[in-house]
């Protein structure tokens, strides 16, 4: 059921478009990541309002697992606050440090879809893949915060 997902994320991603230029405004942020082991790229573009993420844009290419990670991330985070996010990039993250044992029920309730991830935890080359789209979304935010501050 949880590759399922993932195959069905990876052929009809959320969030991405076909291309994606550095056209970061006020409030929003982007970023490039790559993951060299394994061929992985991500651009993404997020657009943050009143302390909340209302929109992201991403385009790349690569494995399914990198692919559809970021689909599933740009689905949960669109609309949270930046707290919230926050609290869900650190469960992620703990989620792929859990060799396949999951978390907690109420912490799996926060990720929602991104639950499906939960085997990659298994596979240590495969996890970089998975958290390829969170390393951009941070990086973006993290840059969209910083010229909100310089304004
Ligand atoms: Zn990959």
């Amino acid at each position: 059921m949880y590759q399922q997902l993932i195959l069905e994320h990876a052929k009809s991603p959320i969030g991405r478009i076909t291309e994606l230029s550095n056209e970061a405004t006020p409030g929003s942020g982007f970023s490039h990541q790559i993951n060299p082991t394994c061929g992985d790229e991500i651009s993404l573009l997020v657009t943050t309002d009143s302390g909340k993420i209302a929109d992201v844009k991403w385009s790349g290419h690569g494995c399914s697992i990198s692919q559809a990670s970021a689909s599933i991330m740009s689905d949960l985070v669109t609309g949270e606050s930046f707290e919230s996010e926050a609290n869900q990039s650190r469960l992620f993250h703990e989620l792929m440090n859990s060799r396949g044992q999951g978390l907690p029920v109420a912490d799996e309730d926060k990720l929602g879809d991104a639950v499906a991830f939960t085997g990659v935890s298994l596979f240590p080359a495969r996890i970089k893949c998975a958290l390829l789209g969170w390393a951009a979304l941070k990086d973006a935010l993290a840059k969209a915060q910083a010229k909100q501050e310089a304004n």
